[in-house]
């Protein structure tokens, strides 16, 4: 993205935060304001965060706000739940507002600090001086007092404020520094005793931060990421976008999840998905190991698409409200598409495995009714209310832009290899979109000549860029039988088990069967049964999920059985008529025998 450069060295809006009490989890956060609005500075805390399209309301987490000039308090008014104004100051009189926020959320989007460690998002701590948004901004970063805290470190893509007095060294507290509040909130910080690596790629450096109770073999997990970063950069021109590169990792029990920005991104995982000393050499990865790659893949291809190639809705971001844009299959799911293929493409797995890892995908879009009611435009439109709040109703009235968008970008891709005899595909779609928008910093519109659309066209035709935009628009499922055809790859649909079905998806705790969604048009449905039913008796015998699947082995599609339940705290009755299971997984393979044209496709397009 093209720097903002004010002619006029503006002042700095200044920040200092301190981990003032861990063990209540807050932090105490001050922004300096040089020459505050003579109107009466406002301050704000942004209701979401880029990457993840949902209000989160962060304000909600500070407990404590007072501002103060001159070493005298100053009047500070809440005017709506994210906005403070402070009193008019006499003339060239510095402004300071000093929060306490409650830190303890962990997840990648919020704020988290105990004893063990910090974690924030600028989203989350930093007020923003409304009115000097593009001012510089200096940020001190101060350690929690204590020995206890001794030996914590910090980990950060922030640039380091060099020069400056008090200056952080590398992985240390003290003065960072961002260009703008833009900037100073897509830098989230870990502080604490994380175990750290760093490798360089294409001559970037880039470091891995990984926090939490861990066996992980830094080695091997830095050996892993390098070709996978290299082969992402080299595809977007062979110069990376940033001087340097932080992958924050946070290990837990059970965990998953993962946020871009600009030079670094935040991943929660599970710590037994990391690799350790007794992870093979060679040989195929371990699967849970593959997913982990693929986050760290689909994080990392997001550092061009999202956060430089963007939706002209996201320049800038209004951080106020929701910000609309039917294009988030664009952003999301074609970086869904590149997660994976990139892991086949730099050599982490082998073309079997990759064709696994679609078929996984093809199978999740098969099985959910709302692709037939919802686009991914829609999807990408709603995504505020709908995919990031999924009820019970989800898999009958959504569809995901991640896993039909990264379909879509598969098909596209597939579909220009094919037409052009191996010459045109997405890849150069996406390094159009990079020199366009990318490099300039102008957003990709919706339509029209600045759009995906238009980028297709003019790589694959005006009848590519039309069957695109049916196929975001519309609700009708892939041919992808048809377009992997060409490239020696066979589709089949197989049911996943030969037991008959429900119609609902069960869940529940302990001995318990929930139904947690009910499917639209399925025998739970017509049986009268709801989402949140618990099932108790099947033809009069009690029923556990152990049980379940015992009872189904002695039936098959077109038996009728009668079921107990509790709604609530009301027993119901019903009697269901069990179904033939649907074909809805994928299965991919090579095909035998494909002809010389098919196996160079597929040599262009998988290596295989
Ligand atoms: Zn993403």
């Amino acid at each position: 993205m093209a720097k903002k450069t004010p002619s006029v060295a503006l002042p700095s809006v200044d920040y200092r935060l301190v981990p003032i009490r861990p063990e209540a989890h807050l932090f105490q956060v001050t922004c300096t304001v040089t020459d505050p609005d003579p109107a009466g500075q406002r301050f704000a805390l942004p209701t979401w965060i880029p990457g993840s399209y949902m209000i989160r309301e962060f304000a909600k987490n500070i407990v404590r706000i007072e501002a103060s000039a001159g070493g005298k308090a100053v009047g500070l008014t809440q005017i709506d739940k994210a906005t403070w104004q402070a009193e008019k100051v006499p003339a060239g009189t510095a402004l300071s507002v000093t929060m306490e926020v409650y830190a303890w959320d962990l997840s990648v989007r919020g704020a988290h600090l105990d004893g063990s460690h910090g974690f924030f998002n600028g989203t989350s701590v930093f007020l923003c001086a409304l009115g000097q948004e593009d001012r510089p901004c200096r940020v001190e970063l101060v350690k929690p007092q204590g020995k206890a805290y001794a030996a914590w470190r910090v980990a950060t893509s922030l640039p380091i404020a060099k020069g400056e007095k008090g200056a952080a060294a590398l992985y240390g507290f003290g003065r960072y520094r961002a260009a703008d509040y833009d900037e100073l909130i897509d830098h989230p910080v870990e502080m604490g005793t994380f175990a750290l690596v760093e490798f360089k790629a294409r001559g970037v450096p880039h470091a891995i931060a990984v926090t939490g109770r861990t066996d992980v073999d830094l080695k091997r997990l830095a050996a892993d990421l390098k070709p996978i970063c290299e082969w992402q950069i080299d595809l977007f021109g062979g110069k990376a976008p940033m001087d340097r590169y932080v992958f924050l990792v946070m290990a837990v029990g059970d965990g998953y999840g993962g946020l871009e920005h600009r030079a670094s991104t935040a991943l929660l995982c599970s710590r037994d998905d990391l690799p350790n000393s007794n992870t093979p050499a060679s040989g195929p990865l371990p699967e849970a190991y593959v997913t982990f790659l693929g986050l760290c893949s689909h994080e990392y291809f997001h550092t061009w698409n999202v956060k430089r190639i963007k939706p002209a809705a996201f320049v800038p971001y209004d951080l106020t409200q929701e910000a609309y844009t039917r294009l988030l299959w664009a952003f999301e799911g074609f970086t869904s598409y590149y997660d994976d293929l990139c892991l086949v493409k730099s050599g982490a797995i082998d073309s079997a495995t990759y064709l696994n890892l679609l078929a996984k995908t093809a199978s999740a879009v098969k099985k959910g009714p709302g692709r037939h009611l919802q686009s991914v435009a829609e999807s990408s439109f709603t995504a505020w209310t709908k995919y990031y709040r999924q009820d019970e109703n989800a898999p009958n009235a959504v569809v995901s832009y991640y896993a039909k968008g990264s379909l879509i970008a598969l098909a596209l891709d597939l579909k220009l290899r094919a037409e052009s005899g191996g010459k045109a595909n997405l890849d150069q779609v996406m390094q159009l979109l990079w020199q366009r928008h990318g490099r300039t910093g102008v957003g990709v519109a919706e339509e029209g000549p600045n759009s995906v659309f238009a980028a297709v066209a003019e790589v694959g035709g005006a009848a590519a860029a039309r069957w695109l935009k049916q196929a975001v628009t519309g609700t009708g499922d892939l041919p992808l039988e048809r377009l992997l055809k060409p490239f020696g790859v066979t589709l089949a649909w197989e049911a996943a088990s030969s037991l008959p079905v429900l119609g609902a998806k069960t869940g529940g705790e302990g001995s318990e069967v929930k139904l947690t969604s009910v499917y639209n048009g399925g025998p739970a449905e017509a049986a009268g049964l709801a989402a949140g039913d618990v099932l108790i008796a099947w033809d009069g015998l009690k029923l556990t999920p152990a049980a379940l699947d015992k009872r189904l082995k002695r039936h098959r599609a077109g038996d009728q059985v009668k079921l107990h339940a509790f709604r609530r705290d009301e027993l119901i009755e019903a009697s269901l008529t069990l179904a033939a299971p649907a074909a809805d997984t994928a299965k991919l393979s090579l095909t035998a025998k494909a002809d010389r044209a098919a196996q160079a496709l597929r040599q262009g397009w998988i290596g295989a």
